[in-house]
């Protein structure tokens, strides 16, 4: 960790959640910051994202603290008004496939275990816990978590932009892909093709490209990020307030009597087209609307009405890469999966690092140091048995 005086000018890239949530959070202890994205707001997976606020089933618990850290940020943040309809806190179903009964009761068991908020539902009283959903297509158990929510990230975008541009921040949109820029071994700014931005340090939050952005100094974070989809239906009359995690949608309201689909049993129907951009047929939306739909009490029919895909980031080892590049002081990264679920705490921490120097105990097990440290330590596991 550097031992440079508290920085004063931040650029940030990347205008998904974790860039402007880190560059809001660092404004507000006092930083000048630019914000330097590709293409618009929002652009990458935080404009296609389920966005289930969860800290559900099995993880390494400094993981899970921090995930209960970040639904505690968004609970504070729906205090201050409860009536927004892009925040919200209605629980979350979730029910495995068939014969997988025993991992659902496991998947309970262990969540009560460390008082995480989990119900075991009957079908037939499904409708106790949760409005909207049909009894037949619950399996024989489910699990009701009714701590947990759900955000529409691109409301969140804006609602933080507002403050972003009340508090002085400088946006620059549609800058193509930007690199960090190095002097003297420290991060020192960032490039555009439309010149530099000199800064005292840099964020990195650059989702599924913050790999290769970093790769550029150096620096190895391996990477695992799919190809994934979110469909968001045309408008329809439905009870729905809870997320849904079921063996073949998941499901949550979205503003504007919608809903937003996704799973992951498509994935191999996706390809990508010479100009990189992704497709698929259109029978598989519309057969994941049709299993969404068989979810619901009614069984609505659900049309379609846009879909989005793309890269969801996810680090090679699972685990969020949060802070200071070791051999690029001033380089901060911030790459993650489940970034809906810590957006706001992960802004909170990494700003508060940038601007004191002091490294936070929450963020310690996921350094982007890591890596290096494993590959080092194969690396000699290797030679000393060769
Ligand atoms: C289908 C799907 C479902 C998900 N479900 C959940 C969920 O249920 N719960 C949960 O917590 N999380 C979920 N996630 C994950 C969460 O949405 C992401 O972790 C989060 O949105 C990532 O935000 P980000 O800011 O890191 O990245 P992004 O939103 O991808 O933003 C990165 C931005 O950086 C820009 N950029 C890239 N390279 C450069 C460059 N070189 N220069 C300048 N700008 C650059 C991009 O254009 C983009 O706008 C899901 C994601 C997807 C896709």
């Amino acid at each position: 960790m550097s031992t440079a005086p508290a920085a004063r000018r931040v650029a940030v890239l990347g205008g998904g959640i974790l860039g402007v949530s880190t560059a809001v959070h660092l404004l507000r202890e006092g930083a000048s910051v630019v914000l330097v994205t590709e293409a618009d707001l929002a652009s990458g997976a935080s404009g296609r994202s389920l966005s289930w606020l969860n800290s559900a089933g099995e993880r390494p618990t400094p993981y899970h603290r921090l995930r209960l850290a970040g639904i505690d940020r968004y609970r504070t943040l729906f205090a201050a008004d409860p009536t927004r309809d892009w925040l919200r806190f209605d629980g979350g179903l979730h029910w495995a496939g068939t014969g997988s009964d025993e991992d659902t009761v496991a998947r309970h068991e262990y969540e009560t275990a460390h008082a995480y908020d989990s119900v075991l539902v009957a079908p037939a009283t499904v409708g106790d816990h949760t409005p909207g959903i049909s009894p037949e297509a619950v399996g024989a158990v489910a699990i009701f978590n009714p701590g947990e929510g759900w955000v529409s990230l691109p409301h969140l975008i804006e609602f933080l932009m507002g403050e972003f541009t009340a508090r002085g921040g400088e946006l620059v949109t549609n800058a193509g892909a930007a690199r960090v820029l190095v002097e003297h071994g420290r991060a020192a700014g960032v490039a555009t093709a439309a010149g530099a931005v000199a800064a005292d340090a840099v964020v990195v939050a650059c989702g599924p490209q913050t790999p290769a952005v970093v790769a550029e100094l150096g620096v190895e974070i391996p990477d695992a990020s799919p190809v994934s989809m979110l469909v968001t239906t045309a408008p329809v009359e439905h009870p729905v307030r809870a997320v849904l995690n079921t063996p073949r949608a998941a499901v949550r309201p979205n503003p504007g009597n919608t809903l937003a689909l996704d799973h992951d049993w498509y994935e191999e129907s996706i390809t990508q087209d010479a100009d990189g951009t992704y497709s698929i047929p259109e029978e598989v939306v519309d057969e994941l609307a049709a299993e969404a739909a068989a979810l619901l009490e009614g069984r609505p029919h659900l049309t379609a009405a846009s879909w989005k895909i793309g890269r969801k980031p996810i680090p090679g080892d699972g685990e969020p890469v949060l802070g200071e590049l070791d051999t690029v002081p001033g380089c901060f990264v911030a790459f993650t999966h489940s970034g809906a679920t810590l957006g706001l705490i992960a802004g909170e921490l990494l700003a508060g690092e940038i601007m004191t120097g002091r490294r936070h105990p929450m963020l310690e097990t996921f350094r982007p140091g890591r890596f290096a440290v494993r590959a080092s330590a194969e690396a000699g596991r290797w030679t000393s048995g060769s």
